[in-house]
């Protein structure tokens, strides 16, 4: 064997296994397709380009860092959000994310630790309660996403000292050989040998990580998927409770449809941006704020999370066409439109954008959700900014903007070990959000330590 382990994806998971791994001494490859944080640069942020080229790999989604690189750097530190991995290791994800967030903090990330306590936040859970509304406390450390990216780069520095990594490297396959993974092969036809290999491809690997499911027969254990849209609405609105809490984290059951509704990844003074999937062709919505830049406008997603059940086996095909519909709509592009235009069954228009309060920090779209979004959907989101309307007055103003639609491709969910390994494939192991283990930056980084220990001990 050449290596004790290949890991596939340099995101958040994969860094923290390589980390792990390389500090129990262990001889480890690192291989993401895309680029050095130094080298990402998306052609429409640059202003080369005014609409997605679909470069072949995606600098706001791959390259060192993953997704996490392009994001601001929200560091979720309550178990309860970020994904599932509590299910697999229990009450030690606490001190999982006590680790993670010690080695942010230690190449950089910012000090102080938002953390939804006292007056604001008692009152805030009780108006809430009043209209269904769960509010969830969380503890948030925010780097920011320029922040981010320096930090990213000196983890870099110093895990390159200690392992290979190989940036701008698709991983074409894994190979299994007498039905046990053996290595991987790569775009270019070579092949690289390891006692383990660690699959963390992040959303944006989710579709090629749907073939090697599907041809090595991996069962999946459940298949939620996450269709909504994001919200902007002036700072006023949030600023009571985003300088207490950063983030404000809600659940709420809709009234018509009894559907899950809950709200993510809020952006003080942030920007709507778009996310990309190269290999779906996708242009989606997401939002980020930055440490050195400030807009006047908060936003965050609302979404509606289904999990769908047999027959119907394809939640991502679904989250997809319900996408591409939105992209088709808007010239390529995302949609976005006023609540009071959604409500009154009219397409927005750019003069009514413009008389209106807020004004959008993306281009997008002035256009119609409920031509994309199913009925549901639709009802559910209305609903929920209603109740939403109880803590936070004038989220449900008619000017409140939506763009649409953001999707979470983390539907695939596999039946793993609590070590993270496939039970069905030795020497196969899984982490991050491309295995359904996780939904954000911490929980993906904590699998992957997870995933590493395990590796160690099973050598
Ligand atoms: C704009 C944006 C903002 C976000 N903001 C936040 C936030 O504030 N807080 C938070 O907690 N989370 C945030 N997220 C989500 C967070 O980034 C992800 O949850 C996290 O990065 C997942 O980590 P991961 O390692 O599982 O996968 P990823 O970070 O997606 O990394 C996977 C890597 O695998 C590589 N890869 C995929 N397939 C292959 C292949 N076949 N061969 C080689 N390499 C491959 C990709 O290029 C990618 O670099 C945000 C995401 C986006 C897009």
């Amino acid at each position: 064997m050449t290596y004790d382990a290949i890991i596939v994806g340099a995101g958040p998971a994969g860094i923290f296994a390589a980390r792990e791994l390389a500090r129990l001494g262990k001889k480890v490859l690192i291989a993401d397709k895309g680029k050095l944080v130094s080298e990402r640069r998306c052609p429409i942020q640059s202003g080369a380009a005014s609409s997605c080229v679909y470069c072949p790999s995606c600098a706001i989604v791959s390259g060192w860092g993953g997704a996490g690189a392009a994001s601001d750097g929200k560091l979720t530190l309550t178990t309860g959000f970020g994904g599932n991995l509590e299910e697999y290791v229990g009450d030690s994800l606490l001190q999982l994310i006590e680790e993670v967030d010690e080695a942010f903090v230690y190449f950089g990330a910012d000090a102080r630790v938002y953390e939804a306590k006292g007056s604001v936040a008692r009152e805030t859970r009780r108006l809430g309660a009043q209209a269904g509304l769960r509010v969830l406390p969380a503890r948030i450390r925010h780097i920011g996403t320029d922040a981010s990216r320096q930090v990213l780069e000196r983890m870099y520095d110093a895990l390159a000292l200690r392992c290979e990594v190989r940036m701008n490297s698709p991983v074409e396959d894994v190979i299994v050989e007498d039905g046990a993974a053996a290595g991987v092969r790569f775009g270019d036809g070579t092949e690289a040998r390891a006692r383990a290999v660690l699959v963390a491809p992040g959303r944006e690997g989710a579709s090629w990580l749907e073939k090697i499911i599907g041809r090595l027969k991996l069962p999946i254990a459940s298949m939620p998927v996450d269709i909504g849209v994001r919200v902007e609405v002036p700072d006023s609105v949030c600023e009571v409770l985003t300088r207490e809490f950063y983030e404000v984290k809600c659940l709420y059951n809709t009234p018509t449809f009894d559907d899950r509704c809950r709200t993510f990844c809020m952006n003080p003074s942030g920007f709507v941006v778009y996310e990309y999937n190269n290999s779906r062709r996708l242009a989606t919505v997401n939002g980020h704020s930055l440490k050195t830049k400030k807009s006047e406008n908060t936003n965050f997603a609302v979404l509606v999370s289904k999990t769908f059940t047999q027959p119907f086996n394809d939640p991502i095909g679904y989250a997809t066409h319900i996408a591409k519909l939105a992209n088709m709509l808007a010239g390529g592009g995302i949609l976005v439109q006023r609540l009071a235009d959604l409500r009154d069954g009219r397409r927005s228009t750019t003069s009514r954008i413009d008389r209106g309060m807020v004004k959008p920090t993306a281009s997008a779209q002035p256009g119609d959700l409920s031509l994309v979004l199913p009925h549901r959907y639709v009802t559910d989101i209305v609903e929920f900014l209603d109740a939403l309307g109880s803590i936070m007055p004038g989220v449900n103003h008619g000017d409140t903007l939506l763009y649409g639609v953001e999707i979470k491709l983390y539907s695939l969910r596999l039946e793993l070990t609590s070590g993270m390994s496939v039970p069905s494939v030795p020497r196969l192991w899984m982490a991050g959000d491309g295995a359904g283990v996780s939904r954000g930056i911490v929980q993906a980084a904590a699998s992957g330590i997870v995933a590493a220990r395990s590796i160690a001990d099973a050598a």
